[in-house]
């Protein structure tokens, strides 16, 4: 079976960097905010345009962070999309906020801003106070961060950029992470910039904002780490994953650069076969995922087609969260939720990784063609 992300390929091309700079870090043993997670906080603030990137122990903990740091709690609303990984509504309920599910564009798979205005009017009739947005800019595009602003002001509402998939891309020719009061990333080994562990990170041009997400991360703690002036978490990113994250972040342009390469092969090879994702004038995606969408019916036989030609595919997501378990007692926003529903029974992602070479894409591609007519 053929990777359908290929760490150990990333691993050849970075060489001894990392070894030599997790050895450094097993030498000067500050393993809780030593000097390479500051340095690599000023890094990430310089590459994603922001003023501050504040670290933390996963791209959930930096969703919980910049909520908390908002103030957001119990009879407070988080309007997001239900298609997306689960964290997305998990921090509203782990700050003791509700989730109110917004529907998705059906090209984009983003949010649609033309319903968040529904939201807003089901979570005061619910009796709760809508307070924050949580676009996603799923599978490496970004949402339509213009439509959202202007909704986000009309409706009074704070913005955080869930960027976990989305880091490293652009929108208006910038890049994600000053759109919005805050942008969450996650540094978890399959996003685009992983760690060797779990990791994330917040930006925001806040002052205040950032320091209170550093109070946050280290138990609430005032003026010294005895001083604790409310609470908070342990949520840090060790200083071995920042150390790891600064020799990956060297490479991330070219890396982006090789993912965009392969996105353009794909789209050639197959968008006369299957519904290929497009970016519009002015994006840039990071290509977290290639996710194709195909006719209503044929995933199981074309998943089960290239898995047979040793071709992996995974289905990011086949249940929307208003459909799951544990998040289905959560209200829906006026509009419905009827794209995501549809959307979650008909896309795959192929194989995506900067290390793809062009003998194994068109190995993917032939096998996705010949799926596709079986
Ligand atoms: C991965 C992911 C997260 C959570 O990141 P972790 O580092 O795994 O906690 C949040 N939101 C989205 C959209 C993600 O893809």
């Amino acid at each position: 079976m053929l990777p359908f992300i290929d760490l150990a390929a990333q691993r050849r091309r970075l060489g001894t960097a990392v070894d030599e700079a997790v050895a450094k870090v097993l030498n000067h043993c500050q393993f809780i905010l030593g000097p390479e997670v500051r340095a690599f906080e000023a890094e990430l603030a310089a590459f994603s345009g922001a003023k501050h990137a504040v670290t933390c122990a996963s791209g959930t903990d930096a969703l919980v962070l910049a909520l908390r740091a908002f103030g957001v709690g119990p009879g407070d609303a988080v309007i997001c999309p239900s298609f997306t990984f689960c964290a997305t509504a998990e921090v509203a309920v782990l700050v003791g906020a509700t989730p109110v599910y917004v529907d998705i564009d059906p090209v984009s798979f983003n949010i649609n801003p033309a319903h968040i205005a529904g939201a807003v009017e089901t979570a005061r009739e619910q009796g709760l106070t809508p307070k924050v947005v949580i676009p996603v800019d799923l599978f490496g595009l970004a949402a339509d961060h213009g439509a959202i602003a202007a909704a986000a002001k009309a409706h009074d509402l704070l913005v955080l950029d869930d960027a976990a998939q989305g880091f490293g891309a652009t929108y208006n020719n910038r890049r994600i992470g000053t759109f919005g009061h805050a942008t969450a990333t996650s540094f978890f080994p399959a996003k685009p910039l992983g760690c060797y562990g779990d990791g994330g990170a917040v930006m925001t041009d806040d002052d205040k904002l950032a320091d209170l997400m550093r109070s946050i991360r280290m138990h609430g703690q005032g003026s010294d780490r005895y001083d604790n002036v409310r609470i908070g978490l342990a949520s840090r990113l060790d200083t071995i994953q920042a150390a790891v994250l600064s020799e990956k972040l060297k490479i991330f342009p070219e890396e982006i650069e090789a993912r965009d390469r392969v996105a353009r092969r794909y789209a050639e090879g197959l968008r006369d076969v299957v519904t290929v994702p497009t970016v519009p004038a002015g994006m840039t995606s990071v290509w977290a995922q290639y996710t194709i969408r195909l006719k209503p019916g044929a995933r199981e036989a074309f998943a089960a087609a290239l898995k047979a030609e040793g071709i992996p595919t995974a289905i990011y997501y086949p249940i929307p969260l208003h459909k799951q378990q544990a998040y289905k007692q959560y209200p829906v926003g006026k509009g419905g939720v009827a794209v995501s529903e549809a959307v979650a029974h008909e896309v795959i992602s192929l194989p995506m990784h900067a290390y793809l070479d062009e003998a194994t894409q068109d190995r993917i591609i032939d096998g996705v063609r010949r799926a596709v007519v079986r």
